[in-house]
């Protein structure tokens, strides 16, 4: 059985749905502090917090759980900014939790939900996973201490673990059951939607003034799905023998804001207001990741490599999600 910490959130319950399509058995562990219960369809569902360590000793004696995957933290950078404490002792403080745990109850395998952040302000472009790791805000240093330490935990315990750095996740399901439901919403593409379905009058283009082809920010967008692929494909590396690693998980391919916003007004066929807007502080210009290692090693073939057809993907879930 596979335990999904923080398997009612965006990234893990695409994870969930993946795994149950191919029969593995799942259990969910989530506090719904900014999960949705709406969104752990499969397997099994068990509230709780990783706080509470009697609650999770309990949850490893109750189901056979035989690997980890990791995807509870708040990632609000610049909440994270404004309230580290708040970001060190849930995404720090909880994990060691969860770790302390796993090597009581001798669960080997552990798949960890890390992030370009860890990077800090890029040097070279694309970024692969031997890029200088320093980043320049508490949500992601507190993910690179989860990473130093899981190497520690891994020379010292044996406790075998992938951990996976993500950039821009986007899209949903093409099923559209579950997609990108996040409150408050601060991430480009939802807001777009909000704006091509009413609820929103403009979208905000943080930084037009970019060293960059159309001066606003370029990132690398990646389908939910394909990290969930990802997720399942370093599984079963671990399971196979293979050594405790790092892989970035990014398509490879730079988007700048607009033409993000641009694509979508395609997609959608909605005339959607973008205004420019001041830079947002801790934005780098540019970051794509390049993904070469874990398409050799995992043998990760992203499938959604087209901008239109991720926007589309999370269309249809956000029309869905706000019953249009
Ligand atoms: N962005 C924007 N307006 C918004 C939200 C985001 O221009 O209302 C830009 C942001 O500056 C970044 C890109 O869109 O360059 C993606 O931001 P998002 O918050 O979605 O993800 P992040 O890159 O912060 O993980």
């Amino acid at each position: 059985m596979i335990l999904i910490v923080g398997g009612a959130g965006y990234i893990g319950s695409h994870l969930n749905k993946e795994l149950n399509r191919r029969g593995y058995e799942t259990v969910v562990f989530d506090n719904l502090s900014h999960g949705h219960i709406e969104l752990a369809k499969w397997g099994t569902f068990e509230p709780g917090d990783l706080e509470d360590i009697d609650n999770l000793r309990a949850l490893f004696r109750k189901y056979p759980i035989e690997a980890v995957m990791h995807f509870a933290a708040f990632a609000y950078v610049g909440e994270s900014v404004d309230d580290p404490q708040k970001y060190y002792l849930n995404n720090l403080k909880n994990t060691l939790n969860l770790l302390q745990v796993m090597l009581e109850e001798g669960v080997k395998y552990f798949v960890f939900s890390s992030t370009c952040s860890t990077y800090g302000d890029p040097m070279e472009i694309p970024i692969t996973e031997d890029h200088p790791q320093k980043p320049i805000n508490p949500y992601g240093k507190a993910k690179l201490m989860v990473e130093e330490i899981l190497k520690d935990y891994s020379h010292a315990y044996g406790l075998r673990h992938v951990s996976l750095r993500y950039f821009n996740a986007a899209g949903a399901d093409p099923d559209a059951e579950i997609g990108e439901w996040h409150d408050p919403e601060t991430h480009l593409l939802p807001l777009i939607f909000d704006v091509a379905i009413g609820i929103r009058n403009h979208v905000k283009i943080f930084g037009t003034d970019y060293d960059t082809p159309d001066g606003t920010c370029i990132r690398d967008y990646i389908h939910v799905t394909d990290l969930a692929e990802a997720h399942i494909l370093a599984l079963d590396y671990l399971k196979n023998g293979g050594k405790s690693d790092v892989f970035n998980l990014g398509n490879g391919q730079g988007f700048s804001v607009s033409e993000v916003i641009e694509t979508a007004r395609k997609v959608t066929k909605k005339d959607i207001k973008a205004i420019e807007w001041d830079r947002r502080p801790g934005d780098p210009p540019v970051l794509v990741g390049s993904s070469k290692k874990a398409e050799k090693i995992l043998k990760w073939i992203p499938k959604y490599k087209d901008l239109s057809k991720i926007i589309e993907t999370a269309w249809n879930w956000h029309k869905r999600l706000h019953k249009i």
